[in-house]
């Protein structure tokens, strides 16, 4: 399988190339060139596949013509070493919990994939990989968990000095070994810029490879296509099927729209945002209208100008009619999002996080106005433990922290705290 960019049609890459420069020489998205079908007999079997088992179909169909089978089964059960779970919370609704990684964020999907395959495609070179992280939270822990004691790679974590959670704060310094955190004076567009000018160094460039294992990278994108096929073939029987995503950058919704493309039984999807809802309105207006983003309670998700909309317009051939037919864009405050917090918990007696209270919302919504109540799957995409103090403000009661967080928060913080000039930037990466 090939991979072209979202900006010019006629440059096409392998896989490898795709997933070790993440974005196109002319700043393009990669997209794979065909969305091949799943064998059939896939989706007919009478038994329902592992989650192991339809990944490695999945990634097959992406990366077999590249990835000989045995190395794709030891990649894929290597990243994949926890996995998405379904729970049914009332009649006909369900949510896919997807914070059962390491970090406890969805982003351990993406962030564990790429890892393995970046470390697998450079297996042979003498080169030190040098990734480099802007953050200003959950990508940073999941990318550095992901590539966390795997040979001749440094992670590189900058994050703005006060400007993510303590329990963030604690997982990207905490790691030690070959991730290394920098803390920036500055706030979360200091760290980009800082890691954009760095990959434009030649000095840098000449001293080591680098990678920014950001949410472009088509390595993200792949595994997350894996539960979205895997949820609607564990629900099929209760067709039409709606999945809503809590969407920020809109690499999720993008996975999965892939995953009906190439097959699984989804009939419909909510884009569901906060107060930050460029899509949304441009699902109602037509207009593409990117912003500096709002901070919310649902702060994975302020995202003022989507990555991954180029990949979602490429899906539908910048066609908006098609977008619509497929899509139901839907944004909330702060208040509907804590009140829905409430209500789920007091209704289905299950606890969401800020994240996935705006998908069960999106989901409600779709249902009001569509007056059409198939079976509706909601993602949860971090643990209700990462947003306590509004879990708590929501329901009243405190979130239930899992051990590999707690032990997180008795480790000591390790961090250098470097200035937003390059020249600093530089002379520390120059000295690694
Ligand atoms: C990143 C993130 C999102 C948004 O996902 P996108 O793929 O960027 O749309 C939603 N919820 C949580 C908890 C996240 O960390």
């Amino acid at each position: 399988m090939l991979y072209y960019s979202t900006n010019g049609k006629n440059l096409r890459v392998s896989a490898r190339e795709a997933v070790l420069q993440g974005l196109a020489p002319d700043n393009g998205l990669y997209m794979p060139q065909e969305l091949k079908k799943l064998p059939s007999g896939f989706f007919n079997s009478s038994s329902v596949p592992t989650f192991y088992e339809t990944s490695l179909e999945v990634a097959r169909l992406f990366l077999g013509e590249e990835v000989p089978e045995q190395d794709l089964c030891e990649l894929v059960i290597s990243a994949m070493n926890f996995e998405p779970k379904l729970v049914e919370i009332g009649p006909n609704l369900y949510t896919l919990e997807l914070f059962h990684g390491p970090t406890l964020a969805f982003k351990d999907f993406g962030a564990r994939f790429l890892a393995a395959l970046t470390s697998y495609f450079l297996r042979d070179s003498e080169k030190e990989l040098r990734v480099l992280v802007a953050t200003s939270g959950d990508t940073g822990s999941a990318v550095a968990s992901g590539f966390f004691g795997l040979p001749n790679i440094k992670v590189i974590l900058l994050y703005p000095a006060g400007k993510v959670s303590e329990i963030q704060e604690k997982q990207l310094t905490t790691m030690g070994g070959n991730v290394i955190a920098l803390k920036v004076d500055g706030v979360f567009d200091d760290c980009q810029r800082l890691v954009k000018q760095a990959f434009l160094d030649p000095d840098l460039r000449e001293k080591a490879d680098m990678t920014s294992a950001n949410s472009i990278n088509i390595a993200r994108l792949i595994p997350q296509a894996f539960y979205a096929v895997h949820a609607a073939l564990v629900l099929k029987e209760l067709e039409p099927l709606v999945f809503s995503v809590p969407s920020g950058n809109f690499g999720n919704l993008t996975a999965s729209v892939i995953a009906k493309r190439i097959g699984a039984p989804i009939g419909h999807f909510v884009a569901a945002t906060n107060v930050n809802d460029v899509v949304p309105e441009y699902l109602s207006s037509g207009e593409f209208r990117p912003r500096p983003s709002v901070q919310t309670v649902s702060n994975a998700m302020d995202v003022g100008n989507p990555s991954n909309f180029a990949r979602l317009q490429e899906l539908y051939s910048n066609d908006l009619t098609a977008m619509r037919g497929e899509i139901f864009g839907a944004a909330f405050s702060d208040d509907e999002t804590v009140d829905a917090m409430k209500r789920v918990h007091n209704e289905c007696r299950y606890m969401c996080d800020p994240h996935g209270a705006v998908a069960f919302l999106g989901l409600e919504r779709y249902w009001a106005k569509s007056g059409n109540k198939g079976c509706g799957v909601f993602y949860e995409t971090a643990h209700p433990s990462k947003f306590g103090e509004t879990v708590q403000m929501a329901t009243g009661l405190e979130p239930q922290m899992p051990e590999r967080l707690k032990v997180i928060l008795g480790r000591k913080s390790e961090s250098t705290r470097i200035s937003a000039d390059f020249a600093q930037f530089k002379e520390f990466l120059t000295a690694l």
